[in-house]
Formats: structure tokens, sequence, C-alpha cells
């Protein structure tokens, strides 16, 4: 009988909770307000040649590598950072490896690496989620091939300087170390700074299309890193991995940059506002560098999602993620959608509030 290999039959396949998505979905970290409208123009100025061809992916690619003033050799459109996570993982874990994550953090680090038969070590935040760096270079060792960091990090929205994960990277040469850059925007520090000196070879940056950008449907990412290394993980990696419309819309949307920091900035307001009616609340919250703010809502998380969604709105639990019990997830979108879910979040902690179910 045909078997999946041994690693694969340990895995967990990764269902993210999309039916019955109705209403303002705030739950998933997407834009409320999608893409430029540039960018649907361009979508909708497709015709038939540009989907009966191949894609080509080499010319976006430069027009994107020109946009974060690296070479192009150094520069990979991805399908979403997720397959740049997958193609990491393919190029660098054997059976046998190890692959370190700092937990909590996004699913998919610890999914593909087990799919290639690595042991995944699981490394739990320090207080408040901060950044366990001691703990982290005290488990490198030999075995270690992959080290991978969301920055600023999902669900908990804390961030790490640069100068630290330069210290993780030098620290183990022998490992791919990926930053994974999908909330850039909405922080603004990167290690795509030129200042931080020369680019260590087993260093990875990932950004995604996904979030500021509006564009999580068309899955457009980059992987950044030395060209040498970028030529070893283009093996792996489907020629037509970037589909042909994602290819047109990508150069539309990188020029309308007035809206994204537009929307950026929006979100950066609302964030700030979300957290003050948190505060106003008395629920303890993570102060957040992403699009996203983690609230600790106590036992009645499921009680207080379900009253959102009465209401008309998606928020995430994220109980189960480690040190994170009792944890929601809130996306901050548009200044509209904050405040009407900040008015939600009102009339929800003083309904749960009076049956005395949430912890302040
Ligand atoms: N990295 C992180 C940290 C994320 O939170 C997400 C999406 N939730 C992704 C990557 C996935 O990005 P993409 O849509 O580009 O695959």
């Amino acid at each position: 009988m045909l078997e999946p290999r041994s690693a694969v039959k340990s895995l967990h396949a990764y269902r993210p909770p999309l039916a019955g998505r109705k209403g303002l979905r705030l739950d998933f970290n997407e834009s409320t307000i999608g893409c430029s409208p540039l960018a649907l123009a361009r979508l909708r100025s497709l015709d038939t040649e540009a989907l009966a061809r191949y894609p080509e992916r080499e010319p976006v690619e430069a027009e994107v590598a020109d946009f974060l003033a690296l070479d192009a050799a150094q520069v990979l459109l991805t399908n979403g950072v997720d397959e740049a996570i997958h193609l990491l993982c393919s190029t660098y874990l054997d059976p046998g490896d190890e692959a370190i994550i700092v937990v909590p953090t996004f699913a998919m680090y610890a999914l593909f690496a087990q799919a290639e038969g690595a042991q995944v070590i699981q490394i739990l935040s320090g207080e408040n989620f901060s950044f366990p760096l001691e703990e982290l270079l005290s488990r490198i060792s030999e075995r270690t091939r992959l080290i991978a960091v969301a920055n600023p990090n999902n669900p908990t929205g804390t961030a790490v300087a640069p100068e630290v994960l330069l210290q993780v990277a030098r620290a183990a040469p022998q490992a791919a170390v990926l930053v994974d850059e999908a909330y850039f925007e909405f922080h603004g520090e990167t290690m795509l700074n030129h200042d931080h000196g020369e680019w260590p070879r087993n260093l990875f940056v990932a950004r995604t299309f996904s979030k500021a950008y509006g564009l999580a449907g068309l899955r457009i990412g980059i992987l950044a890193g030395d060209a040498r290394q970028m030529a070893m993980v283009r093996r792996v990696a489907s020629p037509y991995n970037v589909n042909a419309v994602a290819l047109a819309v990508l150069p539309e949307a990188l020029r309308d940059q007035e809206y994204v920091e537009r929307y950026v900035a929006e979100v950066r307001r609302g964030r700030t506002a979300l957290e003050q009616a948190l505060a106003t609340l008395g629920l303890h919250y993570w102060p957040s560098h992403a699009n996203f703010v983690l609230v600790s809502v106590g036992p009645a998380h499921a009680e207080f999602i379900q009253a959102l969604r009465a209401r008309g709105i998606l928020v995430r639990d994220r109980n189960a993620d480690p040190g994170c019990e009792g944890c929601v997830r809130l996306t901050v979108g548009s200044d509209e959608h904050t405040q009407t879910l900040i008015d939600a979040l009102r009339d929800v902690v003083e309904a749960t509030l009076s049956r005395n179910s949430i912890v302040r």
C-alpha cells in the first residue's frame, strides 16, 4: 500500500477556520480595505493572452529588488511567505536536523520543518513575550539548521531589535536564519537596513503583500538572502510558483506607495486607539508593532468571541497557543472598522462583565 513519509504521517493538517467568515473580518490580520485601486485596475485590464502564457517572474523580481535596494540575485518572489518558509525547509533541512522557533508564533515554521522530518525545538518567550535571546543561543547546536523568527511576531505583536537577530544569525552560521517581516510596514524596523553592515550569508528575510498591501488573495511574498544561498533556494522552487495575475498586479501595487502609507498610518492610529480602549476597559493587552493586538480576556474567551460574532465582528481565539491562555487576537483595520470594534468591545465587556466572567 502507498504510504506517505513517516514525517508527513505525524503532521496535523493546518486548517484555518475559514468557514462562515461573514461580517467584519478582524481574525486574519488582512487589510480591511483591500488593495490600491491602481492595482485593481491593472488586474481588471488583463486579457486572455496574459492568462494563456506561463508567467515570467524575473522582470518583476528585478523591480522588487530595485524597490528593496537589493540585487535581483538576492530576491525570490514566492507564493506568499508560506511558500518562502516551505522552500527554506526543503533547501536546508534533512530528517533529524533541528529547527528552533520561539513560541508562541506563526504555525507554518513548525509544520514545514516537521514535514521534512526535522525536530522542532520550541523556546518559550520570556515574560510579556520578550525575546528569549540567552535561552535561544544556548540551544543552538551543530544540528541546528533552521531558526525562524517572526518580527514583529504573530500573535503577540512584540518586536525584537534587528541587532539581536543579527547576533542570532552570527551564532549559528550552519543554520538558515529566517526573519519573517510579514508585518514590517506597521513596524518600520527591518533587517534590510544597510547600516547593519555585511549581510550574514545565512540570513534570510521574508516580506508579504498580504497585509499592508491588501493582496492576501493573490498569494505573493518575497524571500531575500545572500545571492549564493538564494541560488540554492531557487533550485527547489517551481519556475511558475507565482501566477501571472499576481505578477501583473505587483508592480502597480508597489508604485502606489501613497496608498500603502495612508493605510499603514490609519492602522497605527487605530492600534493606539484600540490599546487605549482596552486599557480603559481594564483588559490586559500587549503593546503591538503589527496590525493586530493580543488581549487577555481569561476563561471567557470563547464567550467573548461569540458575543463579538453576534455583533458581526470576527476575531481570533489564541487560547491554545503556548503562553496565551485566555487570549484573543484583534486585527486593526481602517479608522471606521477600528471604531466599530471599539464600540462592540465596550458592549461585550459590559455584558460579559456583568456575569463576572472576564478577568481584569
Ligand atoms: N508570516 C507571518 C508571521 C504571518 O502572520 C503570516 C500570515 N498570517 C504569514 C507569514 C503568511 O503570509 P503570506 O500570506 O504571505 O503567506
